[in-house]
């Protein structure tokens, strides 16, 4: 059964995805990485599931999601463009197998930065941010998500792709193994990879034709 939450503020993050915090239900607790399944608690909205991965970490007061909306789907994202403070939320466990294994190469597309953003944040945390890297791809500079936050944590590590745009700076087109060949050390042996699937499927074979072994590759699919 699910428990009932409330919306405590919504805000822009960037022109298409948005950053919405939620009462912290007593009890709940989840590891940073993790997602839930979460739906609207209104008429003709509540019977519709959709899942989004925590941003705020465990011990904090609220709980936070970072969503894509997709106006043209006419879906539970696009509704989410008009919900407003106080709404109601209906969530249920939380679940997910991405999480922290040890220092190494985050590759994320799109919305599927949003493990990382709660893996990174722990790590800061914990002062053991140094030394991973985020290779994140985008179709626009525009689409980036945090762009200013990783860049201060992470300086050179971090790592923009964009397919649809040519910016100094910036890689350009799809990730490729000589990009990830280019950034791997020694030191780095896990690879996270969260994204669409099609993008998961292309990195997970250029990681195999790089020869890391499938144990160091953790991945979630959106
Ligand atoms: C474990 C996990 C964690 C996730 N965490 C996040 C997160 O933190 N943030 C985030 O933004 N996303 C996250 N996602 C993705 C998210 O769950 C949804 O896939 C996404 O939000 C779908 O939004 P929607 O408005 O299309 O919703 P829906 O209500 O699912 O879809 C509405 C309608 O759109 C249709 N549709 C689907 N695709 C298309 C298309 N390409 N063109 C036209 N119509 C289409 C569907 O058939 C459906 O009828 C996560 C996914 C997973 C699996």
């Amino acid at each position: 059964m699910p428990e009932i939450t409330k919306i405590k503020s919504i805000e822009k993050v960037t022109h298409d995805v948005l950053g919405i915090t939620l009462d912290k239900p007593a009890g709940l607790s989840y590891i940073p990485g993790q997602a839930v399944d979460i739906a609207l608690d209104k008429p003709g909205w509540n019977e519709k599931k959709n899942c989004f991965t925590f941003t705020s970490l465990p011990d904090e007061e609220n709980i936070e999601f970072v969503i894509k909306t997709y106006p043209s789907h006419h879906g539970m994202t696009n509704e989410l463009r008009s919900a407003k403070p106080g709404d109601e939320v209906l969530y249920y466990e939380p679940f997910g197998d991405i999480y922290f294994k040890g220092q190494g190469i985050f590759i994320a597309g799109g919305a599927g930065i949003t493990p990382f953003i709660a893996i990174f944040k722990d790590l800061e945390k914990q002062g053991k941010i140094s030394g991973n890297k985020l290779i994140f791809a985008n179709k626009k500079k525009e689409d980036i998500i945090l762009e200013d936050k990783f860049d201060a944590l992470l300086g050179e590590n971090f790592i923009n792709i964009l397919s649809d745009e040519q910016i100094e700076g910036y890689e350009h087109g799809y990730i490729t193994a000589d990009l990830i060949k280019k950034h791997s050390a020694d030191d780095l042996k896990y690879y996270y990879l969260c994204g669409p699937d099609a993008m998961m499927n292309a990195v997970e074979s250029q990681l195999e034709s790089l020869g890391v072994e499938k144990e160091f590759v953790v991945r979630e699919g959106f």
